[in-house]
């Protein structure tokens, strides 16, 4: 199932904010889930262009990405509490980034001589999937725009996104009127005499 809300700033340029993001706690409390199927995850896949057309996913491939996805909101949360990562979640994002060789290998066949090819079976194709995922990770947590990661302010969204300006802390317009109008009916009560 597709999340109800446009994508998170910062999420079409990174796809770990994109995956993070596949996820979501929404308004009454029931979270969406765009790879709870191996057929959704083929499908997220294919739309974030990380496997080719016509690749089919097995439930395996699903919970290793479903699996890598924890780890790495466990790491982005952590980043925006400015606290230390749990070990377990940088092994796995470390373990996605070094699983697969990044290299087209070189292969021969009789006839057409040596030849790159970066045809791999199903489940190479997602470990090079993860494997992009996490350096993009790895690089956007390193890089010049990693203090402006951030995730959204509207409990009870829990989506990441990349801060456009200093004070933007919601993930989309519709998280940003639910939170101005939360903060309105709080001053409204603290308005109310007590008693
Ligand atoms: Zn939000």
């Amino acid at each position: 199932m597709k999340v109800p809300l446009p994508p998170a700033p910062g999420t079409s340029e990174h796809p770990c904010l994109a995956l993070a993001n596949s996820i979501v706690t929404l308004p009454g409390g029931h979270g969406i889930d765009e790879l709870d199927s191996p057929e959704n995850a083929t499908a997220w896949l294919v739309a974030q262009e990380l496997v080719p057309e016509g690749t089919g996913l097995l439930e395996y491939c699903q919970l290793k990405l479903t699996n890598v996805r924890g780890h790495l909101r466990q790491l982005l949360e952590s980043h925006t509490l400015g606290v230390a990562p749990d070990p377990a979640s940088l092994d796995a994002i470390n373990g996605a980034l070094t699983a697969v060789p990044s290299a087209a290998l070189l292969s021969y066949h009789p006839g057409e001589g040596l030849a790159r090819v970066s045809n791999h079976p199903v489940t190479q194709l997602v470990d090079h999937a993860m494997a992009a995922i996490t350096e993009d990770a790895a690089s956007l947590l390193t890089g010049p725009d990693a203090h402006r990661i951030t995730q959204c302010a509207s409990t009870p969204c829990d989506r990441f996104l990349l801060r456009t300006h200093l004070r933007r802390q919601w993930c989309s317009e519709r998280c940003g009127a639910r939170q101005r109008a939360t903060r309105a009916y709080a001053r409204k009560q603290d308005k109310t005499p007590a008693g």
